[in-house]
């Protein structure tokens, strides 16, 4: 499991619970934190490895803009057990269902690879996805901060320096105006990517240069900074940052055993968990938020995503106590 930058601390895992959150992330989080204040037992499990983790701070999320990720986690951690939630910093192994109750209401077995294990009566899954990089050398040693891929996130840090399009596909077109409007020093590295005339023209008219010749390595300085990329040529094009629309894959391990369905986007995008209406998915009793299902969310739409889950998962179960306790009544009536 990653380090935090802050002290993890892990809260004991209960036998029974109305709700495991796998994942506490900003949609694990928000989604436990809308249970936790419905008095519903939750436990997030987390393995603390959110896919923000490289990045100093956080941007384009009102109020909290600048906030460091770790510190964002851990406020969200304390709100959490403000209610009675509880977190635990672990990794989900395996989440199956399990034998129904006996008044029929659903149930989720869902073990850690530290042998532990809960049951559960819902679940919210909310595990993020992996950015898969491009193999060219030098390129993930920079990751999150001179190789970015989004320019809400980090694109007002990087305004007017010299940047690169590493491009992956035909996303990398769109990609390439976005950074555009944040640098007047724009150079579009093809890679071997399909880039028809028409497009030249339009980077032309934007004074966006084209370099077709491949990009063998990134350069590093000697003081660790980007220093720009060598092509294979031998040619060195300097640059300060480097932007890639990455793969972008929901992470899935631990959770195949559900058998959630899941979907391929476009223009290899990435992969994501197919949902519906507040997350909800073709296996009942299993609801998905965040950058799980919605590949581009931020964080700010991967909380909203959460806590429109966690309210659901709320409703769902309101409706389902009830009917136990109708059943109950009408047992010993
Ligand atoms: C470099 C970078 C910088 C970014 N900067 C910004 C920004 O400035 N502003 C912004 O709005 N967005 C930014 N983002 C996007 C942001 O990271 C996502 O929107 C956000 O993290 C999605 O939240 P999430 O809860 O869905 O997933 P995550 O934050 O990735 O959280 C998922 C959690 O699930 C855990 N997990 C996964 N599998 C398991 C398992 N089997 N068992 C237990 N736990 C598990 C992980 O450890 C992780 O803690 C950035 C992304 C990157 C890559």
């Amino acid at each position: 499991m990653a380090e935090s930058a802050f002290t993890y601390t892990s809260d004991t895992l209960p036998d029974q619970i109305d709700v495991v959150v796998i994942g506490g992330g900003a949609a694990g989080l928000n989604g436990a934190l809308m249970l936790a204040r419905s008095r519903r037992s939750v436990v997030v499990i987390d393995s603390g490895d959110p896919r923000n983790a490289p990045a100093e701070a956080m941007h384009g999320f009102l109020v909290l803009d600048g906030t460091p990720p770790a510190q964002l986690l851990e406020r969200g951690r304390q709100q959490v057990r403000h209610y009675g939630g509880r977190v635990v910093y672990a990794t989900v192994a395996s989440a199956a269902p399990a034998t129904p109750s006996t008044d029929g209401d659903l149930r989720f077995s869902v073990a850690l690879t530290d042998g532990r294990t809960v049951t559960a009566r819902r679940l919210l899954v909310a595990t993020g996805l992996r950015d898969v990089l491009p193999e060219i050398p030098g390129l993930a040693q920079h990751w999150g901060h001179s190789v970015v891929h989004c320019p809400y996130c980090h694109g007002w840090e990087v305004r007017d320096e010299p940047i690169g399009i590493i491009a992956t596909g035909p996303g990398s077109i769109h990609h390439a105006l976005l950074f555009r409007q944040l640098t007047g020093d724009l150079v579009y590295f093809t890679g071997g990517t399909d880039l028809d005339e028409d497009t030249r023209a339009r980077f032309a008219a934007r004074d966006i240069t084209v370099v077709d010749t491949p990009v063998a390595e990134v350069v590093t300085a000697v003081d660790g900074t980007l220093a720009g990329v060598r092509l294979t040529d031998g040619q060195v094009v300097a640059r300060r940052v480097l932007a890639v629309a990455t793969g972008m894959q929901a992470r899935t391990a631990g959770l195949e055993e559900l058998g959630l369905p899941m979907e391929d986007l476009p223009d290899h995008m990435g992969r994501r968990f197919s949902s519906a209406m507040a997350g909800t998915t073709d296996v009942p009793g299993v609801w998905v938020a965040g950058n799980a299902t919605d590949l581009t969310a931020q964080v700010g739409a991967s909380a909203a995503a959460g806590a429109l889950a966690g309210a659901h998962i709320n409703a769902v179960l309101a409706t389902a106590d009830t009917d136990a306790a109708l059943a109950a009544t009408r047992a010993t009536a």
